[in-house]
């Protein structure tokens, strides 16, 4: 090994290690860059009396850790690290520097690249191979990083379940997460394991305390959950509350179509092939269009039940397209007056759910809050799950945390130089 004249500045360009000088460096066995680091002899306070001295030199120790790739590369730092004789005969002491703790297995710049690796949703089996350092080490940076994104405290949250599968292969089940999401940035604030009233009302105290719009889906636990918080306003969403309505469209469908034919509907049924086009809001579709699908409804259905309920969800459509609470509030009541005309069970059911969730479903003209941000970080939980599944929660949670509960980087390049026409003078 050959010895080199320490240069400096080369560490801070090649390591961003500025205080160090690079004495030398080489490729190991392993093909990973080994630099050797060295501070410069320099005036050191005494670990023990702090007198601030150009104390004796003693010894040397080596202090090995990983650090961050080189140009792609692993890279080891060996600092030569001197073990210094207090001027004032309290002992020997060695010297220290912010950027390699004692003890430490890897520099403190390696762990937050570490951890914008695991918030990239790359594996913490794949970090600790490329930074040369143990399993736990990498997660206990991405969960000491994951409880900082926790501390963020927000005022409008959604509350949604994520159905999530954990374990190996041969242990595989199904589990339901809560997540608590932020309405305003739509990152994922926290979540907990379960999907009950109790889990729901730890959550938001923990992380919500000062929440004053909680949106949730149909689920009375959440509600409940919600309502325990002071001063706050809980909205049923949007989303699920017109799911639920074509839910119970499909099964005014699938039973009419049982009646009438007496097995599930085929390709060639007409009540089945309207099956799409009744999803579609009524809005949407050009007036010759919507009577030509009544038409074909009334000939299918010659109770015309499909069609009523259509019309039902058509109703309810309507109060969200409301400029204001009153009007909205007028047209549930235009709802709920169908509803008990045409006397169909699964509509009648329907209306009853909405009957009770009416103050929530009617508090979206107040604050306009809807868990569609919800939804789009549940996609991003998901995303961390990948097909695996989970082993162990509290690893689970600390990357669902990094990945979605903080905001999205996007690399972009800044142009060193504008792009500018020469032209011949
Ligand atoms: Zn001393």
């Amino acid at each position: 090994m050959s010895q080199l004249t320490p240069v400096q500045g080369w560490s801070e360009l090649l390591l961003a290690l500025p205080e160090f000088l690079l004495t030398d460096a080489y490729i190991d066995e392993h093909d990973e860059l080994v630099a050797v680091v060295e501070l410069p002899r320099a005036l050191q306070p005494c670990s023990r009396c702090g007198v601030l001295d150009l104390h004796r030199l003693h010894d040397y120790r080596r202090h090995t850790v990983r650090h961050l790739p080189v140009a792609g590369r692993a890279c080891r730092l060996r600092w030569r690290k001197r073990l210094l004789a207090c001027v004032e005969g309290c002992g020997t002491f060695v010297e220290r520097t912010p950027s390699i703790l004692p003890g430490a297995v890897w520099s403190r710049a390696a762990a937050p690249a570490a951890v914008a690796m695991s918030a990239d949703n790359i594996p913490i089996d794949r970090i600790r191979r490329s930074f040369g350092v143990g399993w736990n080490t990498v997660m206990r940076a991405v969960t000491a990083a994951a409880e900082l994104v926790a501390a963020v405290r927000p005022t409008r949250v959604g509350i949604d379940e994520t159905l999530m599968t954990t374990g190996r292969l041969t242990t595989r089940r199904r589990e339901f997460l809560t997540a608590l999401v932020c309405l305003d940035t739509s990152l994922v604030v926290a979540v907990s394991q379960g999907r009950d009233r109790a889990s729901a009302a730890l959550l938001l105290a923990d992380h919500a305390p000062d929440a004053r719009v909680v949106a949730c889906d149909l689920f009375s636990g959440f509600r409940t959950a919600a309502q325990q918080l002071d001063g706050v306003v809980v909205v049923a969403d949007v989303f699920h509350v017109v799911r639920l309505a074509l839910q119970a469209l499909d099964e005014v469908r699938r039973r009419r179509q049982q009646q009438i034919h007496g097995h599930r509907g085929h390709k060639d049924d007409p009540l089945f092939k309207l099956r799409r086009v009744l999803r579609v809001g009524q809005e949407r579709l050009k007036v010759s269009k919507l009577e030509q699908i009544f038409e074909r409804l009334a000939a299918a259905d010659t109770d015309d039940e499909v069609g009523a309920a259509w019309v039902a969800v058509d109703l309810l459509r309507r109060v969200y397209r409301a400029p204001d609470r009153d009007t909205a509030h007028r047209r549930l009541v235009t709802f709920y007056e169908w509803v008990a005309t045409i006397e169909v069970p699964e509509v009648t059911r329907l209306a009853r759910t909405i009957d009770t969730w009416q103050d929530q479903v009617l508090a979206f003209f107040d604050t306009r809050a809807s868990n569609g941000p919800t939804e789009s970080a549940n996609a991003r939980i998901k995303d961390v799950r990948r097909d695996r599944g989970f082993r162990n929660y509290d690893n689970y949670r600390a990357r669902i945390l990094l990945h979605a509960g903080q905001p999205r980087r996007v690399p972009t390049t800044t142009r060193i130089r504008s792009y500018t026409l020469t032209t011949a003078a």
